[in-house]
């Protein structure tokens, strides 16, 4: 169904996913006047915490759906992996943005890589892989390292085996999991990167400044925000990030996550139509936070602006790091996020620090307009 033109506040936003980005989009929202009603697969949810409804159900329950959607205005979703028929059955009745096609390509690593290609996007190189016997064949046109991941639902590095000539093949197809596989060229980048841009439905724009990404055990660890990169990539990287936006016909956030060659290329590792783990520093550094940039655009307001007032550091709290909140408290210029996860496992996202560095004053804020 198609969006309404413009949402007012009062109205009710349908989450579909329980995580964090899932209630971080509904405390941006909720500061706009908006209700938000969660769809998750588990009750007490992190987003169900803070949203003012909740539908408990598996994403298969084609009844708890048509009950979510009969509460709800407008729809929009927070996790990669809800089944493609979820969303397409929510989508025939309430409008879903950004638009479900748009996750069927992200939800599929070849799908995302050819449709990549299909408008100028340089990748890696990359091939399919379906079986052991072909991974054996492709291995003779790739040199070592390289890297086999399964084609769906892969994140975190699960699904993912760097291949070296000491692995077996056999070895390597069974740890990947997958029914199908993706194998790419190792990329020796000199940083990871990654661009959040929001898109409205009249074709506005506006794209967050590149942030440099270190992962541990193929887990984000840390994000710099700014990335420290010269000028010309840092808005080359903003360039493809908008283009890859308008070419998907965009309504709401996409994060592009790139790698920077040691020649000063940029090649897309991956596209995530919803906000990221990447943009979290926007909340307390930016004027407006990729949440809020969410929430805007699929309810038909005007973008914000993606200035920024600090420069930040923003690190994951994985497992019993979260146990750092205390001492992080004491630092006033850090600011602590809890996702409201009660069960710690190692490597679990339980919350996030923000650390900022203010950017000095430079003129006092004009007063509002009569
Ligand atoms: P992904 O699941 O594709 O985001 O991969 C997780 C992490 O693995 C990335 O953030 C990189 O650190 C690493 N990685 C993935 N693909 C490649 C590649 N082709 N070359 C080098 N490193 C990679």
């Amino acid at each position: 169904m198609l969006a309404a033109a413009m949402l007012a506040p009062g109205s009710t936003i349908g989450i579909m996913g329980g995580g964090q980005l899932g209630r971080m989009t509904a405390l941006a929202a909720a500061r706009l006047g908006y209700r938000c009603h969660v769809f998750a697969d588990e009750a007490d949810s992190p987003a169900a915490q803070v949203c003012c409804a909740a539908t408990v159900g598996e994403f298969t329950d084609c009844k708890a759906l048509a009950c979510f959607a009969s509460a709800v205005d407008i729809v929009t979703f927070e996790f990669e992996n809800i089944p493609a028929e979820a969303v397409r059955r929510v989508a025939g009745l309430k409008p879903v943005l950004p638009r479900p096609e748009i996750l069927e390509i992200a939800q599929d690593r070849l799908r995302e890589k050819d449709f990549l290609r299909s408008i100028g996007v340089e990748t890696t190189a990359y091939r399919k892989i379906s079986d052991p016997a072909a991974l054996a064949r492709a291995m003779g046109d790739f040199s070592y390292p390289a890297v086999l991941k399964t084609v769906r639902l892969g994140y975190d590095g699960k699904g993912q085996v760097t291949l070296t000539p000491e692995i077996d093949i056999d070895e390597a197809w069974r740890r990947m999991g997958g029914e199908i596989g993706i194998l790419e060229a190792f990329v020796d980048f000199s940083c990871e990167i990654s661009v959040i841009v929001a898109r409205g439905a009249d074709g506005a724009w506006a794209a967050y400044p590149p942030v440099e990404n270190r992962h541990v055990d193929h887990i984000l660890d840390t994000t710099i925000a700014p990335a420290r990169l010269p000028h010309e990539i840092a808005t080359r990287a903003q360039v493809i990030a908008r283009h890859i936006a308008e070419r998907l016909d965009l309504v709401g956030v996409l994060a592009v996550e790139m790698f920077v060659t040691k020649g000063g290329e940029v090649l897309v590792n991956e596209i995530a139509p919803r906000p990221h783990n990447s943009g979290h520093w926007t909340i307390d550094a930016c004027v407006t936070s990729q949440f809020e940039q969410l929430v805007r655009a699929v309810c038909g307001l005007p973008l914000g602006s993606v200035e920024h007032h600090s420069d930040a550091v923003m690190k994951n709290l994985l497992g019993s790091d979260v146990e750092k909140w205390r001492d992080a408290l004491n630092d006033p210029l850090t600011k602590v996020h809890l996702y409201g996860k009660t069960e710690i496992q190692p490597g679990r996202k339980m919350g996030h620090l923000t650390r900022l560095v203010p950017h000095p004053v430079r003129q006092r804020a004009p007063p509002f307009r009569r």
